[in-house]
């Protein structure tokens, strides 16, 4: 690896494999590299959007994946007392499935996969270390077995997720990043499942919910998040705490009867700080999660690094036909990052703190119940889908939400 690439792309989930495959299909030299060996798992919900769905089908893999995964056909949202709302998930034009669920070692290896038949090189077991700028790009320092590795670049993509170290070290995360703290674990012979989503309030800290995401027809991915406060610096519990507490849920524990747990409960933090988040760095941009992009109302983070990937490849191509990556393309990458997500993002970070209280949320499931419309407007805010954050602000939303109760 000591010749010159045109882009080394650092992280195989799904941000940077979709990087790779986006950068490869037109024709760029691109490696790929990751500090795992795959496939590996990756601590999540599973939940693939109609937004990630719609990617996934760009990039010629959805077939594959329904074939391997859960499609979901609804969601259903459950108040903190127990009121339930339930609507079918929004078909999108042209693309075969708008929801599924795919549990993470399938769904990420299927795209590492993808990336390499477009022409895209991988590497496992290459932990980085440090990006450095140099005369015609930058050198980036890794180790691989226990040795060191040190690879030449035009341009650098950072698809690291959550993990913050490398951020940290090239000094592009001045402060300790707005998080949300989940848990999950996988069960087998649950009885009675669809093949709907379940978003749930009951049994949870509030800001925060619980999941029931099937992944076949009787086993689950069943999980708990929630955000710790912003002035507290400690969470008021753990995640595996919060887990527990919703596992032991009136409802859950109904719900898992006779079903058992398949291997342990995992946790990870999810960087829901987009609007103060650094996208790039001296030839470097930051795709998905490693630019804070998780949906902070819904904790969504698929769909955005699906989505970012396909914006940084046209970046960096772009950069890569001017010569360099030059500060003025980096700005402009930064610009439109946040014209796609910026006002998505402040929407719902407001809907959630405005909205995740009990009192509301009762009413607001109990009201829905009976109205489509308002159905609607719950499941397109709950799936992070463009149409309503884009065109609704959070008021005008709310507001219509209580003036169709009355
Ligand atoms: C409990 C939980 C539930 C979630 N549920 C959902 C859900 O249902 N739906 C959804 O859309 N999102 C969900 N998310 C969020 C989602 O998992 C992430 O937002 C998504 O994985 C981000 O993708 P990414 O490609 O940016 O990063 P990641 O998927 O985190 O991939 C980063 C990769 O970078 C590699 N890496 C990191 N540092 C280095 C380094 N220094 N050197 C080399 N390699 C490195 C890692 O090994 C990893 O493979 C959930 C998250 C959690 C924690």
């Amino acid at each position: 690896m000591g010749e010159w690439r045109d882009v080394v792309v650092v992280g195989a989930g799904p941000g940077g494999s979709a990087a790779a495959h986006y950068l490869a299909r037109r024709g760029v030299d691109v490696l790929l590299v990751d500090k795992a060996e795959f496939p590996r798992e990756k601590t999540c919900g599973d939940g693939l959007t109609p937004r990630a769905a719609a990617v996934l089908h760009d990039m010629g893999v959805l077939d594959a994946l329904l074939r391997v995964g859960r499609p979901i056909s609804g969601a259903e949202i459950v108040s903190p007392d127990g009121y339930s709302t339930g609507a079918p998930v929004p078909s999108q034009r042209g693309v075969p499935a708008s929801m599924l669920v795919v549990p993470r070692i399938t769904l990420d290896n299927v795209l590492r996969k993808r990336a390499i038949q477009s022409g895209a090189q991988f590497e496992g077991g290459v932990l980085v270390s440090g990006v450095e700028a140099a005369a015609g790009g930058v050198v980036i320092k890794a180790e691989q077995a226990g040795r060191p590795l040190v690879i030449k670049a035009r341009l650098a993509m950072l698809a690291t997720g959550a993990s913050i170290g490398l951020l940290k070290r090239l000094g592009l995360l001045a402060k300790a990043p707005a998080v949300m703290l989940a848990a999950r674990a996988y069960f087998d012979g649950i009885r009675g499942l669809t093949d709907r989503i379940q978003i749930r309030f009951d049994g949870v800290p509030l800001p925060g919910y619980g999941w029931i995401f099937p992944v076949s027809p009787s086993s689950a991915n069943v999980g708990a998040g929630f955000f710790p406060p912003r002035w507290s610096r400690r969470a008021p519990a753990s995640p595996r705490a919060v887990l527990d507490m919703f596992l032991r849920g009136r409802f859950v524990s109904a719900a898992l009867d006779g079903a058992h747990q398949a291997g342990p409960a995992k946790s990870y933090p999810l960087r829901v700080d987009f609007p103060d988040a650094p996208t790039f760095g001296g030839g470097m941009l930051l795709v998905g999660e490693a630019a804070g992009l998780v949906n902070p109302l819904t904790g969504e983070g698929i769909d955005y690094a699906l989505e970012s990937a396909q914006i940084a490849a046209e970046h960096a191509a772009r950069g890569l036909a001017e010569g360099t990556l030059s500060l003025k393309r980096c700005e402009e990458y930064d610009r439109h990052l946040r014209a796609r997500f910026g006002r998505l993002f402040t929407f719902c970070r407001r809907v959630r703190d405005a909205s995740l209280n009990a009192t509301l949320l009762n009413r607001l499931a109990r009201i829905a119940s009976g109205r489509d419309d308002l159905k609607m407007l719950l499941i397109n805010v709950a799936l992070g889908n463009r149409e309503v954050s884009e065109t609704l602000s959070v008021a005008t939303a709310l507001k219509k939400a209580f003036a169709l109760a009355r």
